[in-house]
């Protein structure tokens, strides 16, 4: 393709020098386009100057048009086309005004009458490569701050001396300094580094670069501060920059705001460590935590302990008010707990309804033992949740480091034990780790392995402990109390497995069990012709939250054909305070099939006495702890006479129970308590001697 050149110029003798400089002897590497005014120049250049369309390479023009002259012509056409590349043909006298010229645009100027056949397309043929070199270079340039500005990571480079050249859009936006405002400033003047911990100043990574002449990371966990003193987290890498011959002649950085990165993590990571439903901190810190306090304790020669706590009949509240008000129990639960501990301690959920509170600075073992009861004192205040008031209490095991344990595994293992050493000493209560107690947890083991097979293999048997009139001292009814005849190790009492079987759920087959049992003995009583009385058989809490209980009552009664009004069940107080809705629910159903219902053990628990108003309840039994110092203690002598006075004007029968002695049974005679229970008169019994004691009739000793 020849170069086309536009040749303006009025004189032909000098359009013919040129054409035969161009044309004749350079084989159509030219050609030439010649008008003869500066008017048909521009509009040629209009049509198809302009790098677009048809391309004129270059222009030759004389300055002096019949319609332009000087230089005026040389703008008139640069600005028509100022990327074409312009030769200016100049007579000698107009030297001045083409070297003018060249000062504003010109690629040069030839003398007239001294264009060279030889010369002339040798210097076009560099002019236009020029020209098209300056172009590319320009769409390089434009290219490359287009791109910089597209992307998203501030970029700014320095000269040698570390002052700054260039910043991009980003960069402009994340130092709050434009570009025109930065150029010639210090780097560390428009970038203000420091470490995010110490809050110093970080090296300058420009410099560095350019030192050391390598690619510099930032160290992490760096923050930029601006200029209105807002602060973002950065990353970053600085480089540096070469000349031709390698040399370092600045440095370019890539800064990278990862503040919102750096938030997601720091959320990513609360959530690891903590627990969603109260926000306490979960078992992974909690184990960090105690880790780092152990090592502490370790260097400091002090001690700490960890509380094991877990909340007594969660699993009933759960099932019986449902998920959602175990969720705010648990929730109110924690709130509690963190009343009760210093700022250095951690309350810590492990999941379900266990929390584990680590104690890290301890004097004594004696301090986590009054931490421990101020935690069971705040549980134990009713908890309001929706409608429902809620009374809970909780069992803790205590461990204390070095004594129980000297790694995170042995510590939360024991304190587990002692937990549930707790549990089975009654609830609501704490422990202290003993090492025994692994041996009674082994024990523990064997024993719900024990029950579970028990009731196949016919080892339960159910023992009667007669109910006496104080005044006729008549046999009224029996108390049917289970027996454990335990292979090779004899006959065990209810209160070494009926934790364990409430714990294990084995309670519920078991108790159909007795209850079943004590109906059918009593109806073959009747059968055999003894007097009707009344059967009490006792019933857990735990029983009572089971599903089915009216149902299973109602099928023994009708199975075993035992007049409703002849069986009572024995409830306990802590199953009426659990939840009284549900529960009163449940004692309306009993009362519904005809059955009799005794609160057991009254006076032991909270014996708030409004509440027997509310529950259909025919008996109250005074707890036998109160008889045992009714001859020493005037007190207890007092509570005895107002729960019989009050239990008259209920309308409720009385039964006192473990009567031991001829003096408690005058006492109670005196207060004209009807009913009485207790060794004075008898043991439990198996079936067959109780058979011989109703046969002989009245059993008050002489
Ligand atoms: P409880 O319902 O308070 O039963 C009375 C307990 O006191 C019985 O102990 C009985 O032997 C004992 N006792 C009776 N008179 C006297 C006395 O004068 N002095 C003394 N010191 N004690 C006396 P036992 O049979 O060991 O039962 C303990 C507890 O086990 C019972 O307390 C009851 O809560 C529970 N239990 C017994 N049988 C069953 C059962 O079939 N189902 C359920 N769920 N619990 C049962
Ligand atoms: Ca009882
Ligand atoms: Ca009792």
């Amino acid at each position: 393709m020849p170069k086309k050149i536009l040749l303006i110029q009025d004189d032909p003798s000098d359009v013919q020098a040129v054409r035969e400089a161009l044309i004749l002897s350079n084989d159509g590497a030219f050609q030439v386009d010649s008008v003869g005014s500066c008017s048909e120049g521009l509009e040629r250049l209009a049509n198809g100057g302009d790098r677009k369309a048809d391309d004129i390479a270059a222009v030759l023009v004389d300055l002096s048009l019949p319609d332009s002259t000087g230089i005026e012509t040389f703008d008139q056409i640069f600005l028509a086309a100022p990327a074409v590349p312009i030769m200016l043909l100049s007579a000698a006298k107009d030297e001045d005004i083409a070297r003018l010229a060249v000062e504003r645009g010109a690629y040069d100027y030839l003398l007239k009458d001294r264009v060279d056949n030889h010369l002339l397309p040798k210097i076009l043929s560099s002019m236009i490569r020029c020209a098209g070199n300056a172009e590319a270079w320009f769409q390089e340039k434009e290219r490359a701050q287009i791109l910089l500005n597209a992307i998203g990571d501030a970029v700014a480079s320095t000269d040698i001396d570390g002052r700054v050249t260039y910043l991009n859009a980003v960069a402009e936006q994340l130092s709050g300094w434009s570009n025109e405002e930065a150029v010639g400033h210090s780097f560390e003047q428009v970038f203000r580094i420091v470490d995010g911990d110490t809050r110093e100043a970080v090296p300058n990574p420009m410099m560095l670069a350019i030192r050391e002449n390598r690619t510099v990371r930032l160290t992490p966990n760096c923050l930029l501060i601006r200029n209105d003193g807002s602060e973002a987290a950065v990353e970053d890498s600085a480089a540096p920059i070469h000349d031709r011959r390698g040399e370092v002649i600045g440095a370019v950085m890539v800064l990278h705001d990862v503040s919102a990165a750096r938030a997601q993590s720091l959320r990513m990571s609360y959530l690891a460590h903590h627990d969603s439903l109260t926000d306490l901190p979960n078992r992974v810190l909690l184990n960090d935590r105690l880790t780092q306090a152990m090592a502490l304790a370790y260097r400091h020669q002090t001690a700490l302990a960890l509380l094991f706590l877990d909340m007594d009949r969660f699993k009933y509240i759960n099932d019986s008010l449902g998920h959602a008000i175990g969720d705010r129990l648990l929730q109110s639960v924690a709130q509690r707990l963190l009343v009760c501990v210093r700022r250095t301690d951690t309350v810590s959920r492990q999941g379900g309804d266990e929390f584990v509170i680590l104690l890290s600075e301890l004097t004594q073992a004696q301090d986590a033992a009054a931490r421990a009861e101020e935690i069971l004192l705040a549980l134990h205040a009713p908890h309001c949740i929706d409608q429902h008031v809620l009374h809970v209490t909780a069992s803790i095991g205590i461990v204390v480091y070095p004594d129980d344990g000297v790694d995170v595994e042995t510590l939360m293992k024991n304190a587990d034990v002692a937990m549930y050493h707790a549990k089975s000493s009654g609830r609501g209560n704490y422990q202290f780790f003993e090492q025994s107690m692994n041996d009674r947890a082994v024990e523990r083991q064997s024993l719900e392995l024990g029950l579970r097979h028990a009731i196949e293999r016919q080892e339960f048997v159910l023992y009667y402990q007669p109910m006496i009139n104080l005044t006729t001292g008549a046999i009224i009814g029996a108390e049917a109390l289970l027996r454990w005849r335990r292979p090779q190790l004899g006959l065990v009492l209810p209160a070494q497995f009926i934790p364990v079987a409430e714990e294990s759920g084995l309670i519920v087959p078991i108790g159909r069990w007795a209850l079943r049992e004590g109906c059918r003995q009593a109806r073959a009583w009747q059968n055999a012709g003894l007097p009707p009385m009344r059967i009490a058989v006792n019933v857990s809490p735990v029983e009572l939250r089971a599903q089915d209980f009216v149902m299973d009552v109602r099928a023994v009664l009708n199975e075993t054909g035992l007049a409703p009004r002849h069986l009572e069940l024995e409830l306990t107080e802590t199953f009426l305070l659990e939840d009284w809705q549900s529960t009163a629910t449940v004692l309306q159903e009993l009362k519904k099939l005809g059955i009799r219902l005794a609160l057991d053990d009254f006076g032991t628990g909270y014996s708030s006495l409004s509440y027997l108003k509310r529950f259909p309840i025919d008996t109250l039994k005074i707890d036998r702890s109160f008889m045992r110092d009714l001859m020493t203690n005037a007190d207890d002598a007092t509570i005895v006479s107002a729960v019989i006075g009050m239990g008259t004007s209920l309308n409720l029968r009385v039964v006192a129970e473990g009567v031991e002695t001829r003096e408690q049974l005058a006492f109670l005679q005196e207060q004209s308590c009807i009913e009485g229970q207790g060794f004075y008169f008898s043991q439990a019994v198996p079936a067959g001697e109780f058979t011989r004691m109703l046969e002989r009739g009245i059993v008050i000793p002489a």
